[in-house]
């Protein structure tokens, strides 16, 4: 019950806590005994058609600890990757966000993909496929299991080559590959192209100025474009508000998430939102 508790105060902590500071060595203290004491865990942020159906939801995960509260996320990985955690840390994550949507389809009864962020940690393990492969078998052939890996660009950073020969095998064996914080930094268009990509999320910074700028309106639109060709399908992150929302249905996008829908929720929460948006 305590858990539940927990899980149900979520939206609560996200919103207050993101302004404290912790200090990195007090996290990396604490993260080396966050999944042994059970303090992770993970909540799930729906995407939304135009027709108001799921289409998709991805899974985000969260830490509170007794010492450090919550802990925002972006942090927490950083940390995981830096300390040698993160190949762990991911597993979690792959297994939790299969066995919960599992459960969630099946009281649904409704189809939608399940997107997991992977790092380029858990990446660069030689035996990531192997691995991940063994993590959903019991779950059924992985071709009818509609996943989704977000990567983000950082990923391409270093070994190229090997990074993109995985990423085709997973695609060989039915997993889709989303290119996450499209957007942002300095994103290339050349990488659309030239990567194994099924998926394109243009990050919250690029959608954020859609409704009031003409150049940014003129550059989503003309990604959107690209992404067609490419035969990509896109996602549009961040959207808050009903302007931006009817905007980017209306040029185009192929889903959306963020606030206008539904901030991240726990399981219940997200049985409820899927069954009236099924
Ligand atoms: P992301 O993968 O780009 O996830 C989207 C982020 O945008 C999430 O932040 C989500 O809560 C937030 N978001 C969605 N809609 C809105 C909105 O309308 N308004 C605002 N203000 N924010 C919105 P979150 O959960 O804090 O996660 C931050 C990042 O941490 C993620 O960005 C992802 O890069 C990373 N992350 C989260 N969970 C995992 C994980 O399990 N594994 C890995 N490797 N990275 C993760
Ligand atoms: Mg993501
Ligand atoms: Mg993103
Ligand atoms: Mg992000």
């Amino acid at each position: 019950y305590e858990s539940k508790k927990r899980r149900d105060a979520v939206s609560f902590f996200s919103e207050f806590d993101k302004t404290h500071l912790f200090s990195l060595a007090q996290i990396e203290y604490e993260i080396k005994h966050a999944l042994d004491k059970d303090e992770l865990f993970l909540v799930y942020q729906p995407q939304v058609n135009e027709h108001k159906k799921v289409v998709g939801v991805e899974a985000l995960i969260r830490w509170q600890n007794d010492n450090l509260g919550f802990v925002p996320p972006d942090k927490l990985i950083a940390v995981a990757e830096a300390n040698g955690y993160m190949e762990k840390i991911g597993s979690f994550v792959i297994e939790e966000a299969l066995k919960t949507i599992h459960e969630v389809r099946r009281l649904t009864n409704c189809d939608f993909s399940l997107s997991i962020n992977v790092s380029v940690k858990q990446l660069q393990n030689k035996d990531f496929l192997e691995h991940f492969v063994q993590l959903t078998e019991s779950y059924g052939e992985l071709d009818a299991l509609n996943l989704i890996l977000e990567v983000t660009e950082n990923v391409f950073i270093d070994n190229v080559g090997s990074i993109k020969r995985l990423l085709v095998k997973l695609r060989e064996k039915g997993v889709r590959i989303a290119l996450d914080d499209f957007g942002t930094g300095y994103s290339s268009l050349s990488l659309l192209a030239e990567l194994p990509l099924d998926e394109l999320k243009l990050d919250k910074a690029f959608i954020d100025p859609v409704t009031d700028d003409p150049k940014a309106l003129a550059m989503i639109t003309s990604i959107l474009s690209i992404a067609k060709a490419l035969e990509l399908q896109t996602v549009a992150e961040g959207v808050e508000a009903k302007e931006q929302h009817d905007l980017l249905c209306g040029i185009g996008c192929d889903s959306i998430q963020g606030y206008y829908h539904s901030r991240p929720v726990g399981k219940q929460e997200l049985i409820e939102f899927i069954s009236s948006h099924c």
